[in-house]
């Protein structure tokens, strides 16, 4: 037989485990290792510039508000040869809609054109197949959204030396975007059986990545820039297309 006081013991103990649980829901008891987030060596200047690039990969490859504004670029920081901030090897942009394919996210359509990029017969690296598998070692990779668990898996098996990227999973879920709870840091800490480590930097400049990911679900809020809601479903677009557009009208 329970007494009240043992009664509310239980409850009180359901009550902890139940708040313990929606703190955790999302860390699954694992913490980010020093090994992931050592103390960064770059300069955060050198960060915040090619984390600007990544931003920059949308207007340069899509347009400056697609919906799916993600972007990346690869930067290889062991060459200073031409600039102490290091050499872009590749940039790309999320692909779903130009492609129909559902899994090229941004950092997966990133290590695709780096891969191309690396062979190219006529390239600037002209790399054989097993060359460029071992050169994702050297390389950065910078995006301006923590990856998902998808393309965390894949930057782990590609062996990048760092990923840096702006806007956390959790903003993107708070702005309404669906997710796949698995932090990045917890993808690379279960995935030590994998060769090599890939430091992970969180953070970089996301008062400038989040507002690209914010007004997709968000009708008042302001386009990225060189954008203005317009249309039927008043979703941000190029101004310049839009002009185009009226323009052959
Ligand atoms: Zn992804």
């Amino acid at each position: 037989m329970l007494y009240p006081l043992s009664i509310l013991s239980l409850l009180l103990l359901a009550l902890i485990h139940l708040t313990h649980g929606h703190n955790q829901r999302h860390s699954h008891g694992l913490q980010p290792s020093q090994q992931i987030l050592s103390p960064d060596s770059i300069p955060y200047q050198t960060r915040v510039f090619w984390m600007r690039k990544a931003n920059a990969a949308l207007a340069e490859l899509a347009s400056p508000c697609p919906f799916g504004a993600f972007g990346s670029v690869v930067v290889n920081h062991t060459d200073t040869s031409s600039d102490p901030k290091g050499r872009l090897v590749c940039m790309s942009v999320n692909q779903n809609m130009q492609k129909g394919n559902p899994t090229l996210h941004g950092e997966i359509s990133e290590i695709n054109n780096c891969s191309e990029i690396l062979t190219a017969p006529d390239g600037d690296y002209r790399l054989s197949t097993s060359e460029a598998l071992k050169a994702f070692s050297k390389l950065s990779l910078y995006t301006n959204a923590e990856p998902c668990p998808m393309c965390a898996s894949a930057i782990r098996w590609s062996g990048f030396a760092e990923c840096i990227y702006g806007t956390s999973i959790e903003t993107l879920v708070d702005k309404g975007w669906g997710q796949i709870s698995i932090y990045s840091y917890e993808v690379f800490e279960e995935s030590t059986n994998l060769p090599g480590r890939t430091k992970l930097v969180p953070d970089v400049l996301a008062n400038e990545t989040d507002p690209f990911f914010s007004w997709q679900f968000d009708p008042q809020y302001s386009c990225p820039k060189g954008c203005v809601r317009t249309g039927e479903d008043k979703s941000c677009q190029e101004i310049e297309r839009r002009f185009d557009r009226e323009l052959r009208r």
